[in-house]
């Protein structure tokens, strides 16, 4: 049986929240946002080691208490570039350190979505355990999309049809997504999934039916509070 691991890239900046902190440790229900998806994946039954990626400069994460999860997270200061570069080099130094066979599952999920919950990380794990390719979380296109000039004038309206925005947790096989990543790394690409694509093989969406949205502007934030708050047993 292949194990499963989750690694969460947390090297970058989040330039658009207009904060000098960088945005993983923006202060989320009494903690920095990270921990919520660190707290999400060290808590899974079936995950059985939970990496996560910083910068090699980041002076953040020592701030806080991670005592709660030593038995489960490895902190790795290998972030790079950019977020494929984060998740690349991040998967090479895995093996430096621990067991990961070719087959074995890697959940790739963004620091910057502190709302995903058990229940769709359950139906992500166990509607892709018998896929041979893997796939992410995902939800259908909602609004109406319009494509513009570089002026911001509607140059015409798209078919939002069979459209889905990509979330993550992203779960592909070890040794697949390494050679993907490694394929790509040259290209603009912004997720793994995209990597997975360029090798000519074929994702599957899970629809995400809950909040699992990434924290982008500083509203983002707001939202992600209140969402919280109301989850919270009162
Ligand atoms: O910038 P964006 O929101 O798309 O980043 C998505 C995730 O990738 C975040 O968790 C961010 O910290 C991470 N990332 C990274 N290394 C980079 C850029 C982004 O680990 N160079």
């Amino acid at each position: 049986m292949p194990n499963y691991f989750a690694l969460i890239p947390a090297a970058g900046y989040g330039s658009r929240m207009e904060n000098q902190l960088p945005k993983q440790y923006l202060t989320l229900a009494a903690r920095p946002m990270i921990y919520h998806a660190v707290k999400t994946l060290c808590q899974s039954h079936k995950i059985t080691r939970v990496f996560v990626v910083l910068s090699p400069q980041d002076p953040e994460w020592q701030k806080y208490d991670w005592d709660e999860f030593s038995d489960k997270l490895t902190v790795l200061y290998c972030g790079g570039e950019t977020r494929a570069q984060s998740v690349l080099n991040g998967l090479a130094a895995v093996p430096r350190q621990f067991t990961v066979e070719p087959n074995d599952w890697v959940l790739v999920h963004d620091a910057a979505r502190p709302l995903l919950m058990q229940s769709q990380l359950n139906q992500l794990m166990d509607e892709l355990a018998g896929d041979p390719v893997g796939g992410l979380l995902a939800v259908p296109v909602a609004d109406t999309l319009k494509r513009s000039d570089a002026n911001n004038y509607v140059r015409q309206t798209e078919s939002r049809e069979h459209l889905w925005q990509a979330q993550t947790p992203q779960m592909f096989r070890y040794q697949t997504l390494v050679d993907a990543l490694n394929k790509t790394i040259h290209m603009n690409i912004t997720d793994d999934a995209s990597a997975i694509e360029a090798m000519g093989l074929r994702p599957r969406l899970v629809h995400c039916k809950d909040y699992n949205f990434k924290i982008t502007y500083p509203q983002d934030l707001e939202l992600a509070k209140l969402i919280i708050q109301k989850r919270r047993p009162q």
